[in-house]
């Protein structure tokens, strides 16, 4: 039913599906590209054979008669993780902005993203996801990982971002935000909604993952906490939610449930294995190592963490990935920002931009247990961004982040693979018409800011 829902699929030109199938169906070689891995920073130039969703061989002698796709003066790397979004948020780009102008966090929740979520409908949530998904994908992603939200609609919306993700061809680790903010019949359903696609994830019945997902700490009680956690228990599976993204999480802490931060944190039981923490921005340090020693992980979204005026989150290592909050799902950009705003902090990070990257590629290889780390070798899931890249200035191993930060961009993204199939080939999706997406997107853009006005 899902799937009738949209016309889009059926809207793709028929140009090009042979084309398509052949390419995936059968081994294909990326020719004379540039491959490059991030960290640790790996650079040359070599051919590339894909079959299936996997990666064949890379370089050496390639039988003649194979189909090639000539990548020469592009970029060949693992494609991107968007470690933490909003795929509900896609549609308001360009929305009327809140009469007066928010200055806190506790604003921009209450004046915009609050009454967002709760104008999404069924259709809406189908709507805001496709156009997500499809920003990711013509931005190299391969994989999101979203935080869903929409308080008036919730049974079922992770079956409808999963048909979203389906149509345009993305991997995605879903998970609806549970919440306290909206009475507890919401709440049971936020949990409800978490478990029916755990159930499905685990039966198989679907290709993505999940998490146990909650708004933030600000907004959950503490019986909440416990609900959250027996469900990742149950599962076996991480948590995503955001945790000290300004100071709010630490002061709800102290002055409304008499306790501390940490210990809610402990409470939920949050440092396990697949853990996603969005923000973090005022944690304490040592709670964010123990997450990553336990193997969870710390999203930063630095562009998101200056619209909102907080701060900067300083942690760093392998743990530590790259999210785009919901503004779209361009990783390249987000490495800009990341890059500049620790070169304005003077912490050194500046430069581990290119790491923040792979962290990402490598949380999303853990989430989907891969049998293989995301390089760009043999046995290798083939998720691939191809990226028009020939630069004036001399790049190499050594030097390769300063064109990462000051040269890419994710209109030079040429092809997205995902396990073995483009999903975006010259620049254009292949699975959905793109114009019959605008022309959905459009009005559905302007029916949602139409029902905001009826939640501020
Ligand atoms: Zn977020």
């Amino acid at each position: 039913m899902l799937h009738s829902e949209s016309t889009l699929r059926s809207a793709a030109p028929s140009v090009g599906a042979d084309e398509v199938a052949r390419l995936t169906e059968q081994a294909v070689v990326l020719a004379g590209g540039t491959l490059l891995e991030l960290h640790p920073t790996r650079m040359g130039k070599a051919d590339v054979v894909l079959r299936g969703a996997q990666i064949m061989q890379v370089g050496g002698r390639i039988a003649d008669d194979l189909p090639r796709v000539d990548v020469s003066d592009c970029i060949v790397t693992p494609a991107f993780t968007v470690g933490h979004t909003h795929l509900y948020m896609a549609l308001t780009r360009g929305m009327p902005p809140p009469a007066s102008t928010p200055r806190t966090l506790t604003d921009h929740l209450q004046w915009i993203w609050w009454p967002l979520d709760k104008a999404l409908d069924d259709d809406l949530v189908h709507a805001s996801a496709l156009v997500g998904a499809a920003m990711a994908a013509k931005a190299g992603a391969a994989c999101v990982v979203d935080l869903h939200s929409s308080p008036r609609a919730i049974d079922g919306s992770l079956d409808r971002i999963e048909a979203a993700l389906d149509e345009i061809g993305l991997r995605g680790v879903l998970a609806y935000e549970t919440s306290d903010r909206e009475g507890r019949a919401r709440r049971d359903a936020a949990i409800r909604e978490n478990r029916r696609f755990l159930k499905r994830v685990r039966a198989g019945e679907t290709q993505h993952r999940a998490l146990v997902g909650a708004h933030a700490m600000m907004s959950l009680n503490d019986d909440t906490l416990d609900a959250l956690r027996g469900l990742a228990d149950e599962f076996g599976v991480g948590l995503h939610l955001h945790v000290a993204e300004d100071a709010t999480d630490a002061l709800d802490a102290t002055r409304n449930k008499r306790t501390r931060l940490e210990q809610r944190l402990e409470r939920l039981g949050v440092a396990r294995p697949g853990s996603v923490i969005a923000q973090a921005v005022e944690l304490a340090p040592e709670v964010v190592v123990e997450l990553g020693r336990a193997g969870g992980f710390v999203a930063t979204n630095p562009r998101s963490n200056m619209r909102h005026g907080v701060g900067l989150f300083g942690g760093s290592g392998d743990h530590v990935v790259l999210g785009t909050d919901g503004l779209d799902g361009d990783v390249v950009a987000e490495a800009r920002a990341y890059a500049f705003r620790h070169d304005e902090a003077k912490d050194g990070l500046g430069r581990e931009a290119g790491a923040r990257i792979a962290a990402g590629q490598a949380m999303a290889s853990r989430l989907f247990a891969d049998p293989a780390p995301p390089r760009i070798a043999p046995g290798a899931r083939a998720d691939l961004a191809v990226l028009d890249y020939n630069p004036f200035t001399p790049m190499n191993q050594s030097n390769v982040i300063e064109h990462v930060v000051r040269g890419w961009s994710a209109t030079g993204v040429r092809h997205t693979i995902v396990g073995g199939r483009f999903v975006v080939r010259d620049r254009a999706l292949v699975n959905v018409d793109e114009r019959a997406l605008v022309g959905r997107s459009r009005p559905a853009a302007e029916r949602l800011w139409e029902r905001m006005q009826g939640y501020y």
